[in-house]
Formats: structure tokens, sequence, C-alpha cells
């Protein structure tokens, strides 16, 4: 069966030079292992995602070059995640978490990435007998099983066993490194570890290449996956970040220059590529690189 790995930017911003980087890891890598390439808009988060935005990925994508065999929108599997959330709550895998943000910082560790390790203080409560329907804002008051709550999953306590194409083997056991986290957030959206790994499971995703930072999610995704009934996870890929000159990854939030602002300035992709190139470490010169001499440079270095 010949495989798939995906390109899956979150439409909260236009995409930059980080978002490049990443989706010239993601065709490298289909050239290298002969997969096909989907696009997923993870648009999830629906507070914060833009219908502009999902345009102009597209456009943008388009105009660097870059091809995509299949397309798919978040916002549209709603009913698949509400369907894998049934199927969780059947096994008693999902219980309810009343804990305000305030309680969540003070009650519970943290770990060495800055995220706290749930302790389990809602674990044992039962699910509620109303539900805050997705997206709808939650009612107030009333009776406390009715109160604002998160979903949270309950994960095994073991270590899981996975291996980088790139960075070797880890051994993590995400009961210790964050604890039960949460599928769905106090408003009724989904979080992005629930929907990727629905998504990654239904899409039928065999490797995963994504950035350095979202590296430590990856036991607990492939605890979750398990949970949902996938004992084969993906192969995964960490690459490597485009930081800026204090030293700190780029982001949409913190306004990074985006491929938006570079066409509008004349910027041609040729020189766009080159660019990122060198920011990451891969050529020694800024020189103009066509899509292909691009993505050869990144293959040698998967
Ligand atoms: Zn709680």
């Amino acid at each position: 069966m010949p495989g798939k790995t995906r390109f899956a930017p979150s439409p909260t911003g236009y995409l930059h030079e980080g978002h490049l980087l990443s989706a010239l890891f993601v065709w490298a890598a289909a050239t290298k292992w002969d997969l096909s390439v989907h696009l997923r808009i993870e648009d999830h988060d629906q507070e914060r995602s833009r219908s502009e935005h999902i345009a102009a990925i597209r456009e943008d994508l388009q105009w660097l070059g870059f091809k995509w065999q299949s397309e798919s929108l978040q916002s549209d599997h709603f009913d698949r995640f509400e369907k894998s959330l049934k199927n969780l709550e059947a096994q008693n895998l999902v219980y309810p978490c009343y804990c305000s943000r305030k309680e969540l910082e003070e009650q519970n560790p943290k770990n060495e990435f800055g995220e706290i390790i749930y302790q389990g203080k809602c674990k044992g409560g039962s699910l509620p007998l109303v539900r805050t329907a997705s997206l709808s804002t939650p009612s107030s008051g009333g009776s406390p099983r009715n109160a604002p709550h998160s979903l949270r999953i309950k994960i095994p306590d073991k270590v899981i066993n996975w291996h980088d194409l790139r960075l070797g083997d880890f051994a993590e056991n995400p009961k210790l490194q964050c604890g039960d986290f949460p599928i769905r957030d106090r408003i009724g959206q989904w979080t992005y570890q629930f929907a990727v790994c629905v998504d990654d499971i239904e899409e039928g995703i065999t490797h995963v290449i994504r950035g350095e930072d979202i590296r430590n999610s990856t036991a607990r995704q492939i605890a979750l996956m398990e949970l949902m009934g996938r004992t084969e996870p993906p192969k995964y890929l960490h690459h490597p970040l485009i930081v800026d000159t204090a030293g700190k990854k780029l982001s949409k939030r913190e306004k990074a220059h985006s491929i938006r602002q570079d066409r509008e300035a004349g910027v041609t992709p040729q020189e766009l590529l080159g660019r990122v190139l060198f920011k990451a470490g891969l050529a020694s010169t800024q020189a103009p690189a066509d899509l292909d001499t691009a993505l050869d440079i990144v293959c040698r270095n998967l």
C-alpha cells in the first residue's frame, strides 16, 4: 500500500518561513519515500481560524509550486470527532474536568516544556447529564455536573517506545509527561491532540513530518491512537526550526514575516526558497533555488 504524508497548517494567520521549511521537509519526505501528500487545514480552533487564511494557504503553496494529491478541512470532521469521542466514552476512557485554569496552574506540577502534568483531580467523576454542544457557550451555574468542563482522556501509565526517522529512539510515558490531557476544551472545541489523532487515523497517514516543537506530543498521540484502535502508529520525523534573531521560533502570533508580505513586495519563489534554506542552515549562501533544487537539498538532510 502506498504511503501518505500530510501538510497540516492552522489557518490562524498567513504562512511564514517556518511553514515553508516544514513544507519542504514534507514534500522532500514524499519524494524520498514515494508518499502522496495530503493538505489538511487544521481549523479545529474555530475562534482563531479565518476563511481568508484558508484561501491564502492554498494560494501561497501553489505560488511556491507545491502540489498535493488530496485535501481536507478539519471543521468538516466534527461528526467524525463526535463518533470517536462516543467510542472512547463507551470504553469508560473519558471524564469531565471542572478545574479552572487557575486551579490547573496551582494544583499541578509542570514538565520541562512548561506544560502542566495533570494529577487526575477530577478522575472518577461521571459524565455530565447535559453535554455542552460543540462551539456553544457553556452554561454557567446550575448543577455542578452541568458546569463548564473539559473532557480528559484516561491515559495508561506506560512507556511508549517510538522512533524518529531523524532523531532516533525515544521512550516516554505520557502519564508522567502530561497526565490525562483534554480532548475537548471548556468551550466545547476539539483539542489539537485529539483532532490530529482522529484525522491521522481516518486519513490513513503513514508518515508524520513536522517541526521539533511538537515532538513532545508524539508519545501522547501514539497512546491516544492506541486507545482509538490504531495499533501501528505512523512513522515520525521532526525537523529543525527556523529561529528568529533572538533565537526564538517563528510564530504567527509574534507577527513573523509572512510569505504573503514577501509576495506583495515582489520577492520571487526562488528567492524565498533560497532564503529559507539558508536560514535553516541547509545552504551556505542565500542563492535563489527552484523548488526541485530545494527539495533535493532537504532530501539529503533527511
Ligand atoms: Zn480537573
